[in-house]
């Protein structure tokens, strides 16, 4: 029988061994695994008999947590990593070489953006293109693009990758199509239905949501055909040709490079995604509510929101999403400083995170894009004002609230004197 996705993932861990009946996967410490048969040691390392054999290769809380992102992208496999970061860079080095081409949204994020300078130091060529014009990708692509990368929302200025329309271009021309799912994640989005090879998800974000593990997540469509793909080693092409590239992944990236997901962390996050569906329910409502009553208010200059009419994208939006994410920024009329702002808000917290159960404000140009410089932030849209909100789950009237009171007293107002910090939180500084 066909069973919703949260009922599916509540009840995945007793489809499998269920050891004293416990309803959570259990958290397996050990590093090493021992096997009575040294035969069956030796068919598990060559991939003959399931089991596991090393930590850093996987561990059963964190095969149980890759089999739940799985079902939740509808794939046919994933692999788990520390950090959403180490599941994108592990991957880029598990399926590139020296002189291939990799196209990118030059709409990403930071972090991203700067391990893709990485990988253009080390011989790999790159081209960024504006992701939301499919022209701007296939004019970008060449005879040896292997890759194509893009997010669904960007942040922190929300444009809308031309998703379906790179999904026909890499099919067309059959370039690995990598979809960093993050923003708006299989809740509200499945990568696969614009024809996605493999779906990146910082499991750090949205799918934990309580800000308490970090994890990353690569996971297979099942749509690429990877006997055409020129990159698979050897040993990785054995079995049927679906399995190659998560194959390679699991190994040239997890087990080479080493950035293991623990049990704790795992179990933590497969905790937090039992309630996945029920908090972007709720974080994109107040999302919406929220940007919707910003637009209106004197003193907000412009509000970037998917779910806006204004949005440039908004149609492709409320088609593609089944709602328009939980992430927003907005610029403030220039007699308003962004600092004087942000320290008049007493309920939101300032934090460079996003994709918690609760709301989060950042002045982006001053933190998280400062590095990359004003030329970048201009190409990428980012005005040196612009306030990023990751909105949480509270009650929606005591955010519209304090965003009321801060722009009241923030209005007109050169500056105000910003509240005094508590002494607990000035030690920690
Ligand atoms: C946060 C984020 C990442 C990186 O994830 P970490 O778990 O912080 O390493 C990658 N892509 C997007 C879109 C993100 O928001």
């Amino acid at each position: 029988m066909h069973r919703g996705i949260t009922t599916t993932l509540l009840h995945a861990d007793r489809n499998g061994v269920v050891e004293h009946g416990a309803v959570h996967k259990p958290m397996h410490a050990a590093v090493a695994y021992g096997y009575r048969a040294s035969r069956d040691l030796a068919a598990v390392f060559q991939g003959r008999q399931p089991g596991h054999v090393y930590g850093r290769q996987g561990n059963p809380t964190t095969a149980a947590l890759e089999a739940k992102v799985s079902m939740l992208e509808d794939a046919v496999g994933t692999v788990c990593f520390a950090t959403g970061m180490a599941a994108i860079g592990s991957m880029m080095l598990a399926l590139l070489r020296r002189g291939d081409h990799v196209v990118a949204s030059r709409y990403l994020f930071g972090n991203t953006a700067s391990l893709i300078g990485t990988l253009a130091g080390i011989g790999i060529e790159v081209t960024l293109a504006d992701a939301t014009d499919v022209a701007a990708v296939e004019a970008a692509v060449r005879p040896n693009t292997r890759l194509v990368f893009v997010e669904t929302i960007a942040n922190p200025v929300t444009q809308v990758a031309d998703l379906e329309g790179i999904g026909a271009l890499c099919t067309a021309r059959g370039i690995v199509y990598v979809v960093d799912n993050t923003m708006t994640t299989p809740a509200l989005f499945r990568p696969r239905s614009v024809g996605a090879s493999l779906v990146v998800n910082s499991l750090t974000k949205s799918i934990c949501g309580h800000g308490n593990a970090l994890g990353g997540a690569v996971s297979d469509t099942g749509l690429f055909d990877w006997s055409a793909y020129p990159n698979i080693a050897a040993p990785y092409r054995k079995g049927d040709p679906a399995g190659w590239g998560l194959q390679q992944i699991r190994k040239k990236g997890l087990r080479d490079l080493g950035a293991t997901l623990g049990a704790e962390h795992a179990h933590r996050i497969a905790v937090g995604a039992e309630t996945l569906v029920l908090r972007m329910e709720r974080a994109c409502a107040n999302a919406l509510q929220l940007a919707q009553w910003l637009q209106a208010q004197p003193g907000v200059a412009c509000v970037h929101y998917p779910g806006l009419d204004s949005h440039p994208q908004h149609e492709r939006a409320m088609r593609l999403f089944r709602r328009q994410g939980a992430l927003l920024s907005f610029e403030l009329d220039a007699a308003i400083d962004c600092f004087d702002f942000l320290d008049a808000l007493d309920l939101v917290v300032k934090s460079s995170h996003l994709g918690d159960t609760r709301t989060l404000a950042i002045p982006v140009a001053h933190t998280i894009f400062f590095e990359m410089g004003p030329e970048q932030r201009r190409q990428m849209g980012i005005a040196e004002s612009l306030i990023r909100l990751s909105v949480g789950i509270e009650d929606y009237d005591d955010l519209q609230a304090d965003f009321a009171q801060a722009l009241e007293r923030t209005r007109g107002a050169a500056s105000v004197p910003s509240a005094p910090v508590p002494v607990a939180q000035a030690g920690t500084r």
